[in-house]
């Protein structure tokens, strides 16, 4: 029951007058008061202040390398060299753009662009790396596949389509979208497939890596709003591409070789037959990568000369993979213990259960990637009978949960 008067005095909302019974509560303070009302639409108008300051402030504004890394390791484990050189080419890119916008009527210096490279076996983080980074700068991305797209006047998508999906994530504000970030996964499958491109031109692949180019670099590009081909009666979206921060990615199979027989050296090395020794010498060498490794792989020189700062991923062994399970802050174990709890359980995963789960996802071969599928798939039956268990207290996943599908450990409250 809400109090109807104070001191013989009627109550009503200081704010906008309303009585106790016009209202679902009223909250008193020293001689004021303020309904339900009042205090909703006043969240509401703090809310929209602080978005518009933060769109004005844009949010990347001042953090430097160190701050970008360390928020990248909250979801990112492991690959510090390539946190910590994304970081820098980041800093660096948005610096520019500020710096121009602020400098421009002064000093036309033509601003280079940084795009970026990220070579590395499949799962071990690349699009991670780049939504996260998208993330922290609070700034619209997305992800293109390159085997998707066709130079113009073959059948598939025209390269201008990888910005459609940009410019719906910065809800059509083209101007947000200009200063975005687009992940292009598979880069490595448009090479060109042989060495000697005089002889054997690989049209597909050398075609798109031109188209590439000019958005890489920087160009007006007219986007067909709705993606898929353009056709000349559409109309088109205008975007330049000058100050967007493009993240190619790919596993580059067989360049770890490539490398290695520039440096001289036996690709396979000593002791090939340790478990793991392939992985770190392939680690090792891909993180020696040079420009002309990469044209010898088959990327045109122009497109090599569009993304100067190239970094390596390695592969994750078993400790990162059980870091990548626990520690990120959106950790995939996190994400389900908190599903559990909105039913009031306690979700536990005992130690050697995490170990078999790590184990499962090293023998798929995909990197961390296997890691939601293994737990997706053990948990899907427990999830769908949670809710007509009863009281359930906690729920313990042990090993033979992971490797013999068994049912977990449940303990009970009383009632
Ligand atoms: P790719 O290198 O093939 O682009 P992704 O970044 O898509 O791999 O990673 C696949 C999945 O594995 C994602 O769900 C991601 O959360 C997880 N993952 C991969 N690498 C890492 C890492 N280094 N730290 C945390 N999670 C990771």
């Amino acid at each position: 029951m809400t109090q109807k008067s104070r001191g013989g005095e009627k109550i009503h909302c200081s704010f906008c007058g309303r009585t106790p019974e016009e209202v679902q509560s009223i909250i008193a303070g020293p001689d004021v008061y303020i309904c339900d009302i009042c205090v909703s639409s006043s969240v509401d108008i703090i809310r929209n202040n602080l978005a518009a300051f933060t769109a004005r402030k844009g949010s990347h504004a001042g953090l430097t390398p160190a701050q970008i890394k360390k928020a990248l390791d909250d979801y990112v484990i492991g690959q510090e060299h390539a946190k910590k050189s994304l970081a820098v080419a980041v800093y660096n890119h948005y610096k520019r753009i500020d710096e121009k916008e602020r400098l421009y009527e002064l000093d036309d210096v033509e601003i280079e662009k940084t795009n970026v490279l990220l070579i590395g076996p499949t799962g071990t983080g690349k699009t991670l790396l780049a939504q996260t980074l998208a993330k922290i700068l609070d700034l619209p991305f997305a992800i293109a596949d390159a085997t998707t797209l066709t130079e113009a006047g073959y059948v598939g998508d025209d390269v201008e389509t990888i910005l459609v999906h940009l410019l719906q994530n910065a809800e059509y504000n083209i101007e947000k979208a200009e200063r975005g970030v687009v992940y292009i996964d598979e880069i490595d499958k448009i090479a060109r497939k042989s060495d000697s491109a005089s002889i054997t031109r690989d049209v597909s692949g050398e075609g798109v890596q031109q188209a590439l180019l000019k958005i890489l670099e920087g160009t007006v590009a007219g986007v067909p709003p709705k993606g898929g081909r353009k056709h000349p009666e559409q109309s088109l979206i205008n975007i330049n591409t000058r100050n967007i921060l493009f993240i190619c990615g790919g596993a580059f199979e067989g360049l770890d070789k490539i490398v290695a027989r520039r440096v001289n050296l036996n690709p396979m090395g000593f002791g090939a037959d340790i478990k793991g020794k392939k992985e770190a010498n392939a680690d090792h060498f891909l993180s020696m990568v040079q420009p002309e490794d990469l044209i010898r792989f088959g990327m045109i020189p122009e497109f090599v000369g569009r993304v100067p700062l190239v970094a390596s991923l390695h592969s994750l062994g078993e400790d990162a993979l059980h870091n990548i399970l626990t520690e990120p802050k959106n950790a995939i174990i996190k994400q389900y213990k908190k599903l559990f709890r909105m039913e009031d359980v306690d979700l536990l995963f005992e130690e050697p259960a995490i170990k078999a789960v790590v184990q499962k996802a090293i023998e798929r071969g995909t990197g961390a990637r296997a890691l939601r599928s293994i737990i997706e798939e053990v948990m899907l039956d427990i999830m769908y009978h949670l809710p007509e268990r009863g009281n359930v207290s906690t729920c313990t996943i042990t090993k033979d949960v992971i490797l013999k599908r068994k049912d977990p450990i449940y303990t009970y409250e009383e009632r």
